[in-house]
């Protein structure tokens, strides 16, 4: 009774006058109708033509197949409304009148009404299976129309889309357990830096103070101490190479690209480097900026590819070497930063390895220390910031490290200047008060060291606490000058107790200086945001800690000056 049993139509008029031209009719027409019979007998995809009133009229061997019933079942029965999730039907029909601004009856008018109106039209609904079951389906609707071009009925393609449906599933499953995982990863990184540096920081910092503590150690003493403070940097180095390049490849690490002046980075490497270099008599010379150049770079990152590069120039380089350092702009927009060396240089196969994790060519055999890591976090730093880097190198002369970075316009003028730093960083012989020191710190190791450091110092006086609430109760007791604060603090954070110690108009004026293990950029810029007067990471570096603490005393003092002249006039 359907008509996929009927067949097409297959006219036959002309079959006494059958010419060659007639017989070639007939085979196209055969043909024709073969392949209208296997579309429609086709299993792949439900046919469903219904009247123009919705009533199924035609279900072929693929929807059968695929909704379980046979076309008896419902032909002249239901409509494929009856066959689709009603609360789907129910949204679509919904959705489609406040598209068209008409009210549309949830049925088989939601799912025709736009193919009525000779709208092309697509949707994804369920359908549900005579036993029940349901799978997702796309399915395609036109009107069908007669001579006239009146509906007189619908013509509904649908293909299964569950395959679709679960990859998406699984693909969205597997993105989530992968953030989770690398959410996790991160996490477990910065914590375990934290771990290793706490030891590390008792190990350096102790050591320091023996290297420039009274009595001054002796010379075998003092052969031992450096070997422990060198082993200790290396291992400081080799955890933050590790952590960042950690960081890099799990596409956690963030840079802040900014207009940062060529000449501010060169003068700062300049100070950092120049220790290294003169412990090992290598001369190292930095240009002089003819015209002022701003790189669109990470100013922290930037700052450390470029002491990487001269750190490796100054460690292999020959006894007695240079290092020069230029600046060229060879293609416009772009300025190019090399680091020259005059050590043994490197052959092309040393050069294809270097900037992969883990390779030290044949430096295994020297003495230097090094994972390698360095130039592969260097490399993807400066890609990060849109650079390239690179090497030329003559194995007996020497090598050429070089990266280009994009050249920028000057940042505007604003209130960068701040006024700590042109405050002298010497001690004032004029001070004869005595100061008050507060360090909040859970750890007992860190908190002897800056005793015995501060110990140093007879015009200051520490006091400490464990815990931040302590702290808070001790800064508004003794309103301290200065305060140092640790970070992971049991209970109470150290950021926590900066919030609490800034609403309080008694110790909101006091200048509290961070001192954490959390070394990671976005840990130190979010103690800066959180409003700590400096930032330092351990383990404590004894010259940079105390340059700090000169610096917030000269602050709380001047700020005491004014405070004093507001309250007199
Ligand atoms: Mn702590």
């Amino acid at each position: 009774m359907s008509e996929t049993e009927s067949g097409p139509l297959v006219g036959d008029e002309g079959g006494k006058a059958a010419g060659i031209t007639e017989m070639r009719r007939q085979e196209a027409l055969l043909k024709t109708g073969a392949l209208q019979n296997a579309i429609l007998t086709s299993a792949n995809f439900s046919i469903i033509a219904t009247d123009e009133k919705g009533i199924i009229q035609l279900f072929n061997v693929g929807a059968e197949r695929m909704l379980g019933y046979r076309a008896a079942e419902v032909v002249n029965r239901i409509r494929p409304s009856d066959i689709h999730d009603p609360e789907e039907v129910m949204a679509r029909a919904q959705a489609l009148s406040l598209e068209l601004g008409t009210p549309i009856t949830p049925g088989f008018e939601a799912l025709a009404f736009k193919a009525s109106r000779g709208i092309e039209d697509i949707y994804e609904l369920t359908y549900i299976c005579k036993d029940g079951t349901r799978f997702p389906a796309i399915v395609s609707i036109t009107a069908l129309r007669d001579d006239y071009d009146d509906v007189i009925g619908y013509l509904l393609i649908g293909t299964d889309n569950s395959a679709r449906k679960r990859v998406e599933v699984e693909l969205r499953e597997a993105m989530s357990v992968a953030k989770k995982a690398n959410l996790a990863k991160s996490e477990f990184l910065s914590r375990m830096s934290h771990e290793l540096r706490t030891p590390l920081g008792a190990i350096l910092g102790f050591a320091q103070l023996i290297e420039s503590g009274t009595p001054q150690p002796t010379p075998s003493q003092k052969r031992s101490v450096d070997q422990i403070l060198k082993a200790g940097w290396y291992l400081l180095d080799l955890i933050n190479e590790v952590l960042d390049l950690a960081l890099i490849e799990s596409g956690k690490l963030s840079l802040s690209p900014e207009p940062v002046s060529l000449a501010d980075v060169l003068l700062e490497c300049q100070t950092m480097i120049e220790p290294q270099a003169q412990g090992r008599g290598i001369r190292v010379s930095f240009p002089r900026l003819e015209t002022p150049h701003f790189v669109k770079a990470d100013r922290t990152r930037v700052k450390q590819v470029l002491i990487n590069l001269l750190s490796n120039a100054i460690k292999y380089n020959k006894p007695g070497g240079t290092v020069l350092v230029t600046c060229v702009v060879n293609t416009p927009g772009r300025v190019r930063i090399c680091v020259e060396d005059t050590g043994e240089g490197l052959s092309s196969a040393g050069i294809a390895q270097l900037f992969q994790p883990f390779n030290r060519l044949g430096r295994a055999a020297t003495e230097e220390e090094g994972t390698g890591i360095g130039l592969v976090v260097c490399k993807r730093l400066v890609e990060l910031m849109e650079g390239v880097i690179g090497v030329e190198s003559t194995v007996g002369r020497g090598s050429v490290f070089w990266f280009e970075l994009n050249l920028t316009t000057k940042p505007q003028p604003s209130e960068v200047a701040s006024t700590a730093a042109a405050i002298a960083l010497e001690q004032d012989p004029a001070r004869t008060r005595l100061r008050t020191l507060l360090y909040v710190e859970d750890n007992p190791a860190n908190r002897m060291l800056v005793e015995d450091l501060v110990a140093r110092r007879p015009d200051i006086r520490l006091l400490t606490a464990e815990d931040a609430s302590r702290g808070i109760e001790i800064a508004r007791a003794a309103l301290p000058d200065v305060i140092l604060m640790d970070i992971n603090l049991p209970g109470i954070s150290g950021i926590q107790a900066l919030g609490i110690l800034a609403e309080d108009s008694a110790t909101a004026h006091i200048p509290v200086v961070a001192l954490s293990a959390n070394a990671l950029p976005r840990d130190i810029e979010r103690g800066l945001q959180a409003g700590f007067f400096r930032y330092l990471t351990k383990p404590i570096k004894v010259n940079e800690f105390m340059n700090t603490l000169e610096v917030a005393l000269n602050v709380a003092e001047s700020q005491a000056a004014r405070m004093d002249e507001a309250e007199a006039s």
